[in-house]
């Protein structure tokens, strides 16, 4: 399976430094597929500097319907216009600043793929929960409600306690945690559970990629603080398997 390298740039990024940062990662390794997913503000302008690059353009967000009178939000198709083909649903960043629920999740990747776009949705337990021994509950109940049915796309297991903290579970807990996604995947959708990439995100850098990204059922990274600087992406997409 080809390694998923995705940066998430979160509420960071102008439009200053964009052409220079697409012309630095416009070359990304070719055994990863690579995307960036910058604000919305940036997409038009990101998809026009990395044109002809293999690297890929995702939001962090959308609504559920396509359009209607939601001030202030932006649609799955309203995306795809942008040259987006992926988008970021269910961050934690989202379900706790917006009280994002399981069932919101699941209707924004309903949306998702009817535009044709990929959904990477992500999971994750808080510290409480994982000290609690509720992790593996956790993850897979919101695997179980926040996927649609026949859901084809990418799943980003994140520790919420990792996010941004520079603080990573162990490679065993890693390792433990990404077994029973893939087994609550295989329940859910069958074969097609088998096939899904799992990103790992939670303070991956380049000294810690590699050894990240080799553990089993780890289909790539989702990469926020470290993917503002290209350098830094571009040594951690180096550091995945060839799949
Ligand atoms: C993220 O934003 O999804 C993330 C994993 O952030 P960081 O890499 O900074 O921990």
């Amino acid at each position: 399976m080809r390694q998923i390298i995705a940066g998430n740039w979160k509420m960071y990024g102008q439009l200053a430094g964009i052409a220079a940062y697409a012309e630095a990662i416009r070359n990304a390794p070719d055994h990863v597929d690579m995307l960036i997913c910058p604000p919305f503000t940036l997409l038009d302008r990101f998809a026009a500097a990395l044109k002809g690059s293999p690297v890929a353009l995702g939001a962090q967000n959308c609504h559920a319907i396509p359009q209607g009178a939601h001030t202030g939000d932006i649609s799955a198709p309203m995306l795809a216009e942008t040259g987006a083909t992926y988008v970021i649903l269910g961050h934690s960043e989202r379900r706790a600043d917006h009280g994002e629920t399981n069932a919101d999740v699941r209707a924004k990747a309903e949306a998702v793929l009817a535009a044709g776009l990929t959904a990477i949705i992500c999971v994750g337990e808080t510290e409480a929960q994982r000290d609690a021994g509720e992790a593996e509950h956790v993850v897979r109940t919101q695997i179980t409600h926040s996927l649609p049915e026949n859901f084809a796309g990418v799943v980003a297991y994140e520790p919420v306690w990792a996010i941004g903290t520079g603080r990573t579970p162990t490679e065993a807990d890693v390792t433990a945690m990404h077994a029973a996604i893939r087994a609550a995947l295989v329940a859910q959708l069958g074969t097609n559970g088998s096939t899904i990439n799992i990103l790992y995100g939670g303070s991956v850098k380049p000294g810690n990629a590699a050894s990240l990204l080799a553990l089993p059922e780890v289909g790539g990274a989702l990469v926020g603080g470290a993917s503002l600087n290209p350098a830094d992406l571009l040594a951690i997409a180096a550091a995945a398997p060839r799949g």
